[in-house]
């Protein structure tokens, strides 16, 4: 039987590795929502009859929400009402599939953190318990529109990325504003390249990524939905997967080999802990979860990770 020690394994070199598998999920996700290809809103805009050109705009599920506040109707047979139930069901049976596979916004700012030496970045889970804020920052971001009127826009990071990708940026110099520069700059430097995982905008401020969350967090007490599940008794407490982990939703509970502690409420089923484990303890699948149910009331404990751990 192996050893705690003889298990040790090279996690960065698999992080590598399922980074690459993922890279192809990414550009599925930016082909398929980002104009000018857009080929998901495409689809619908066929499926509808709507002639309109499509961008990630059509896909925004804020708009239906806005209209339902506002004028007491959801058109489930539009656009955005389409998008807005397939990504609500989808996050229901298998969890926030869209931010783990699809979401180029998100994994653009994984994908540079890479780039940079883990010193030079900050671990905020350690600090700050995400989820409270994930969700105050999406009933912020749902409720302004209704009670201000506008969308702000401005804020989103999908249509920064939007704009980089169509030249928007550089040929449309007004709507470089302040409040865009703030959003690029959270999105891509401090919450992106300079964070651990390079995820702090999916953590704190994404809106599609915490109503994801919220019904994942409902659907994963359903024994057929998929989710992330753990088998305590298999575990060493290596902390291959609180490393490998982009949202910091794993984390050592004391270091002296009782385990690890999950939150549900910052997990985007990206699954590298699974790639990350040694012993097959995490793996995603229908079935009980194996975790505690218990709401994330404060941050987890967290050890103090050793190198080559
Ligand atoms: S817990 Fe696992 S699946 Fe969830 S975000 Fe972290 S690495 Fe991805
Ligand atoms: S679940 Fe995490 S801590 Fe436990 S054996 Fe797997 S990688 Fe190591």
């Amino acid at each position: 039987m192996n050893t705690a020690g003889e298990k040790k394994i090279n996690v960065r070199k698999q992080q590598k590795m399922y980074l690459l598998k993922r890279l192809p999920w990414y550009i599925l996700g930016c082909l398929l929502f980002y104009a000018p290809f857009a080929l998901f809103n495409k689809g619908i805009a066929w499926v509808l009859g709507d002639k309109a050109d499509p961008n990630i705009h059509s896909t925004c599920f804020r708009i239906p929400i806005v209209e339902l506040f506002t004028r007491g109707k959801f058109d489930i047979m539009s656009a955005w009402g389409l998008s807005l139930t397939i990504l609500f069901v989808s996050a229901l049976l298998v969890g926030p599939f869209f931010c783990g596979r699809l979401c180029t916004a998100g994994a653009l700012g994984e994908y540079m953190s890479r780039l940079v030496s883990d010193k030079a970045k900050i671990d905020w889970t350690r600090y700050v318990n995400p989820a409270p804020l994930r969700y105050g920052f999406f009933a912020g971001f749902v409720i302004a529109p209704v009670v201000t009127g506008a969308l702000n826009c401005a804020y989103c990071s999908y249509g920064f990325f939007e704009r980089m990708i169509t030249g928007g940026i550089w040929g449309d110099i007004g709507a470089l504003g302040s409040s865009t520069i703030l959003t690029a700059g959270l999105w891509l430097g401090l919450f992106g390249v300079f964070t651990k995982g390079g995820r702090g905008y999916c953590n704190f401020m994404c809106p599609v990524g915490a109503a994801q969350s919220f019904l994942h967090s409902i659907g994963a007490r359903l024994p057929f939905t998929y989710k992330l599940k753990y088998k305590k008794s298999a575990c060493i407490s290596c902390a291959g997967c609180v490393k490998a982990c982009p949202m910091g939703a794993l984390k050592l509970n004391d270091g002296k080999g009782n385990g690890i502690s999950y939150s549900i409420h910052n997990c985007i089923t990206c699954r590298q802990c699974t790639s990350a484990c040694p012993t097959g303890a995490i793996s995603y699948g229908t079935g009980e979860r194996g975790w505690s149910l218990a709401p994330p009331t404060a941050t987890p404990q967290s050890a103090p990770l050793k190198e080559g751990a």
